[in-house]
């Protein structure tokens, strides 16, 4: 029995992961289960491991795990480091945090670069810390840091680190890749990470992972223990036909879907529909009095500043319970001064406005007067 188009029942997912995930995705994942191991379902993993180098935009392999985007970060790290190793760690928000934890506890020798927040990391500081640590062997960044919004400069710094042949540049694409113009490739990004419930419009379970041909030595030579996430086992089994674990069948046959139909390898037109969204989501909210928080924003997710004396818990609160409409707030410091808005999942200009207009209503209502009508005509 194929479900039924009951989305209109369920709240409209505006947050930057998990996402709306579009029907046709919806019903493949339905379908009875099959068993990893048989000629059906190793021909859907053929398909998908061809496909998905094209969204990395790379000739090398991609790499399927079964865990969330932090087992994913985890993955590259034990992957490619040594205990004592020095890793350079650009924080600019929650997810460099948590990044910079993560080689930290594998012994990791870190430094790093603290990145104001809602701001990108500036790339001379880069270079000039890379010219004092020239045995960094890891240089950690996210390209889009969700916490607060922003884009950093990944091309910029992979010109750096580049010039490092003894260092790798590890980039956290989960919500950029497929939203960006990120180039794993061209722009000589060595470890590239992504998840499904960004971009990919999937549930939370997979994380994608490619190592360029500067990284592969160090996936060999690296002495961090590893077994669940050891990608060298990975790459055999996938030269079989199949992953070395039990897959996750249904994820998988979704993200064939999602690689057919909806994140297909010309990536310019979705970086083109993102980035109209983001725009609109961004126009429109300074139009009804909240200015962008993110100094160069990404088009994967929006952040708002909210009007002071506006609690943003409150206000996000309301919007899920009487608008039926969920989108993040701030953290840690930000909490409840800024909303961030994701635009990243199967969602378009009707979704960003009613979204709009449902911040309006409740803001009018908490008492910061704002326009509706002036917000959607910038949507319009
Ligand atoms: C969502 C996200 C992650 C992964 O988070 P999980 O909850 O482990 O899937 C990592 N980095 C960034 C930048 C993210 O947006």
């Amino acid at each position: 029995m194929a479900p039924q188009d009951n989305s209109s029942l369920y709240p409209l997912l505006m947050t930057p992961g998990p996402v709306q995930i579009p029907q046709d995705v919806l019903q493949a994942m339905a379908l009875p289960m099959i068993h990893h191991r048989t000629p059906e379902f190793e021909k859907i993993l053929k398909d998908v491991l061809q496909r998905l180098p094209k969204v990395f935009r790379t000739t090398q392999p991609v790499y399927i795990q079964s865990a969330t985007g932090s087992g994913g970060m985890e993955s590259a790290l034990v992957n490619t480091l040594s205990p004592g190793d020095k890793v350079l760690s650009i924080v600019a928000g929650k997810f460099g945090e948590r990044w910079r934890t993560q080689a930290q506890n594998l012994q990791a020798h870190v430094i790093s670069i603290d990145v104001p927040w809602g701001e990108s990391v500036d790339v001379q500081l880069v270079r000039k810390t890379l010219e004092a640590h020239p045995d960094t062997r890891l240089v950690l960044i996210q390209a889009c840091e969700t916490s607060t919004a922003i884009l950093n400069p990944v091309r910029e710094v992979a010109a750096i680190v580049r010039q490092y042949p003894k260092c790798l540049l590890v980039v956290d694409a989960i919500t950029a890749l497929g939203v960006t113009e990120l180039a794993m490739d061209d722009w000589g990004l060595d470890v590239v990470v992504a998840a499904s419930q960004k971009a990919f419009m999937l549930p939370t379970g997979l994380a994608f992972l490619s190592f360029s041909k500067k990284a592969w030595p160090f996936v060999l030579e690296a002495k961090t223990p590893r077994s669940y996430f050891d990608i060298r086992a990975e790459d055999k089994a996938n030269k079989n036909g199949a992953t070395e674990f039990s897959s996750s069948v249904a994820l998988i046959r979704g993200l064939q879907v999602v690689l057919t139909h909806h994140l297909t390898g010309d990536i310019g037109e979705n970086v083109q529909r993102f980035e109209h969204l983001a725009d609109v989501t961004r126009k429109s909210g300074e139009a009804l009095g909240l200015p962008a928080y993110a100094k160069s924003p990404s088009p994967s997710v929006t952040a708002l500043r909210l009007p002071q004396g506006i609690d943003g818990e409150k206000l996000r609160l309301n919007l899920e319970t009487k608008h039926q409409i969920v989108v993040a707030g701030g953290q840690d410091s930000l909490k409840g001064k800024i909303i961030r808005i994701g635009h990243m999942g199967d969602v378009g200009i009707p979704e960003v406005r009613k979204t709009i207009v449902a911040l309006a209503t409740e803001l009018n209502q908490m008492g910061h007067a704002c326009n509706v009508e002036a917000a959607l005509k910038v949507i319009a």
